[in-house]
């Protein structure tokens, strides 16, 4: 029995994520015999947990009258990465990502709305039930063309030639089996779930870095690009989530849906190092990727909260909205049993103590030190001015009313973004700056996007980017067949 149904494709994509459904569909939509390959079991990978995507210009911004530029969006997205992301990628992008969220409705997605997230522009365009939802539009279309996927399957191992060999493995049986295409689109999600990668390729201390993805981000994609003769480019950033509580218990991403964990990681309270000083204005989490890079700045983070902060947050709403918390002010009616429930089972992200000195014992840090702290924190708080970071005095929460909560902040990450140096079009480039014919790069695979910090201020761009590149490879890739 073979593996593949047929021995030559025209294109074969690796990965079923949000650039590898739009590349297949895509590439199937232009006559093509297709073969999408997926290693997991179930296709989508991370962007299934996305949601939404960045546009600028799309009909539901017309519609709410929402008016981005699209040049200034580059422009800061270029200064944002000190000129290491490719403007010609951006403009292309940019200019492309209404006919991509029109393309992805017209396919029959849902957008629920477009939003800000944090402090950012309104270009997030949320799709109904994830990113999962919009997957699985796809995919049945794609399906029902003629298009052949194959789960459980890695590609791993691709030869040049007129036909590209890729050698495909059953991930069941072991099996392997040799399949030739003319077009290979690598989209196989970056390598945040390789450790042995990330501590090459990045500066992440790794004990602090939770990953909070689909698990399968290998670096496969990146290895066979490599493989050929792909120019390594962009590597060395992920796309950091803020504060995160590790929980050794449970897998990563159930954190996701904690209210506790929003609040300990993902509100501007108070955070303290292992020293017990404060380090930063914290409402730098209006920008996650700020406050991961801020936490890694220290040894250790805690985040303090007391009795009536948790209570505030519980009854009369958060005091930022973010990600999942899109509206300052929700209610986190979970909250306080979450926390009761972490305390009752030892959970080792989490002290309680009924002082702050007791507090700092539990957490290891300096008591006398986290005590001068809380009262220098509780006068800001009453004079409503943070005479040390500046933070706005919205934020200025007094440490008051015990018990007293300190939880032990990680870093979460939800993908690695870069690693293949590619063109406009989407064509892995050579160390010399020459297409190799026929690869394509696209989503996280991909570099161009961003330098070493990614850019939630205009949200959705990776998972936008994700399926415009997946199609903006497929696109080009039939002007190459032809
Ligand atoms: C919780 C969470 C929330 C997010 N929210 C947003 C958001 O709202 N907006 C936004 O812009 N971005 C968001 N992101 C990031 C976004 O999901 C990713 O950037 C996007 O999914 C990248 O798409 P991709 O196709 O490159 O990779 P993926 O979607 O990860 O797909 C890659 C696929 O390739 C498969 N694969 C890997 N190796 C092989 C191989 N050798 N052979 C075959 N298949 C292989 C993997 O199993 C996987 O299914 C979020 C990420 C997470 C984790």
């Amino acid at each position: 029995m073979t593996i593949a149904k047929q021995r030559k494709y025209d294109v074969v994509v690796v990965g079923s994520g949000a650039a590898g459904e739009a590349a297949a569909l895509t590439a199937a939509e232009n006559g093509n015999r297709v073969l999408m390959l997926e290693k997991g079991r179930t296709t989508g990978g991370s962007a299934n947990y996305s949601e939404g995507i960045f546009a600028v210009g799309s009909y539901l911004q017309k519609e709410k009258g929402i008016n981005v530029s699209g040049t200034a969006v580059l422009k800061e997205e270029v200064e944002y990465s000190k000129y290491k992301a490719d403007a010609r990628i951006w403009r292309k992008y940019v200019d492309s990502s209404a006919e991509n969220v029109q393309w992805l409705s017209d396919e029959g997605v849902v957008f629920e709305r477009v939003q800000a997230m944090g402090a950012g522009e309104a270009t997030w365009h949320i799709y109904k039930g994830f990113g999962y939802g919009a997957i699985h539009t796809l995919e049945p279309k794609f399906l029902k063309l003629g298009g052949e996927l194959l789960t459980s399957t890695s590609a791993i191992d691709l030869k040049l030639g007129d036909n590209k060999t890729v050698t495909l493995r059953n991930e069941a049986t072991g099996e392997t089996e040799d399949v030739q295409a003319k077009v290979v689109i690598l989209a196989a999600g970056g390598y945040l779930n390789n450790q042995e990668m990330l501590a090459k390729e990045t500066n992440y201390d790794l004990s602090r870095l939770v990953p909070v993805s689909s698990g399968k981000g290998t670096g496969d994609g990146l290895r066979l690009g490599w493989g050929v003769g792909g120019r390594k480019y962009g590597t060395g950033m992920a796309m950091l989530f803020g504060g995160y509580l590790k929980d050794p218990d449970e897998p990563s991403f159930k954190m996701m849906e904690s209210q506790m964990n929003t609040a300990a990681g993902q509100q501007p309270l108070l955070w303290v190092n292992q020293d017990g000083e404060r380090f930063v204005d914290e409402s730098v989490i209006y920008n996650f990727s700020y406050a991961g890079n801020a936490l890694y700045g220290q040894n250790e983070v805690y985040s303090i909260l007391d009795t009536s902060v948790i209570k505030k947050m519980a009854t009369e709403g958060n005091y930022m909205g973010l990600g999942v918390y899109v509206e300052r002010g929700q209610i986190m009616d979970k909250l306080e049993d979450e926390i009761a429930e972490a305390v009752a089972a030892n959970k080792p992200f989490i002290f309680k103590a009924d002082s702050i000195e007791k507090l700092a014992n539990q957490m290891g840090v300096p008591a006398g030190k986290l005590v001068a702290t809380v009262s220098q924190y509780n006068n800001y708080a009453a004079n409503g001015v943070d005479n040390q970071f500046g933070k706005d005095a919205k934020y200025l929460a007094p440490v008051q009313e015990g018990p007293y909560y300190g939880f032990k902040l990680n870093i979460g990450a939800f993908c690695t973004m870069g690693g293949l140096r590619v063109n406009t079009a989407n064509e892995v480039e050579d160390n010399n700056g020459r297409v190799i014919q026929g690869v394509y790069a696209a989503g996280n695979d991909a570099a161009g996007l961003t330098g070493d910090t990614y850019g939630p201020n205009m949200p959705g761009t990776c998972a936008g980017y994700a399926f415009y590149s997946g199609r903006n490879a497929a696109q080009d890739a039939q002007k190459y067949l032809k």
